[in-house]
């Protein structure tokens, strides 16, 4: 009998802000292949005896190839084990699930999709952040800051709150392109890092004064008007 794949997101951060359906799969499973950016606390929904491996890949560091990831999901299905790939956020945003979907449905492994919160929708909404208030923008766009030419020009036009993840080394080219593309220098923007952590960590300033000063990530970059309704001084710190 083979084995089958649960491919689930952590949530952001908080172990709290994971789903019921992640910590129920979590309970059943074999073996844990876990993403460096997942709190250890959603963890604590495993089986004491489950094989927990971690796959850490933070910018720079010492990575585990992406198809060594997927050739361990494989075997370890095919040897009729329950295997649980926890990612950061939801799998499918930024997250290499698609891939990893693709590389075990060609194997023929049943895989379950269990969505989270990414980080773009639940790190703002620690400050009170709504990413498509209706009253500043009719729209988000989620984009990675990580080595991608970028149409400025489109970005601006959207009109969206435009939401970078991966985006701290790039910070200065994001600000400097999206200024370049006129969009006003006193547009409301902020840098939070850790989110829905112990140790998040936030500037909440304009796009011009924007800097990665005092941050090493992981951290989501928010440029819009949407940032105005930040709450600082009701910040909530759950984890
Ligand atoms: N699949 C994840 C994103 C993976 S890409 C999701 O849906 O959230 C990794 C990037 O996500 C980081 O570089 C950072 O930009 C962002 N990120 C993830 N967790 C974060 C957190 N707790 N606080 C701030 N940014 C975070």
């Amino acid at each position: 009998m083979p084995g089958r794949v649960f491919l689930i997101g952590a949530g952001p951060g908080d172990p709290e802000l994971m789903t019921l359906k992640a910590a129920r799969a979590l309970g059943v499973a074999d073996v844990i292949l876990v993403d460096e950016l997942v709190s250890r606390g959603c963890l604590a929904h495993a089986r004491s005896d489950a094989k927990v491996i971690e796959v850490g890949k933070r910018g720079g560091c010492k990575a585990t190839p992406q198809a060594f990831i997927e050739k361990l999901l494989v075997l370890y299905s095919k040897e009729g084990k329950t295997v649980a790939r926890l990612k950061g956020g939801d799998p499918f945003i930024f997250g290499r699930g698609g891939e990893e979907l693709a590389a075990l449905e060609a194997a023929g492994i049943e895989v379950e999709i269990i969505p989270g919160i990414t980080a773009g929708v639940g790190v703002p909404a620690t400050l009170g952040i709504p990413v498509t208030d209706r009253r500043a923008t009719h729209g988000v766009t989620f984009i990675t800051g990580h080595g991608i030419e970028l149409d400025w020009q489109a970005l601006v036009r959207s009109g969206t709150t435009l939401v970078f993840y991966m985006g701290l080394k790039n910070l200065a080219k994001i600000v400097a392109g999206l200024l370049g593309a006129e969009m006003p220098p006193a547009t409301p923007a902020c840098v939070v890092e850790n989110g829905t952590l112990k140790n998040q960590k936030q500037r909440v300033t304009t796009l011009a004064q924007l800097s990665a000063a005092g941050f090493d990530g992981p951290a989501l970059i928010v440029v819009g008007e949407v940032v105005r309704f930040a709450r600082l001084q009701k910040l909530k710190r759950a984890a």
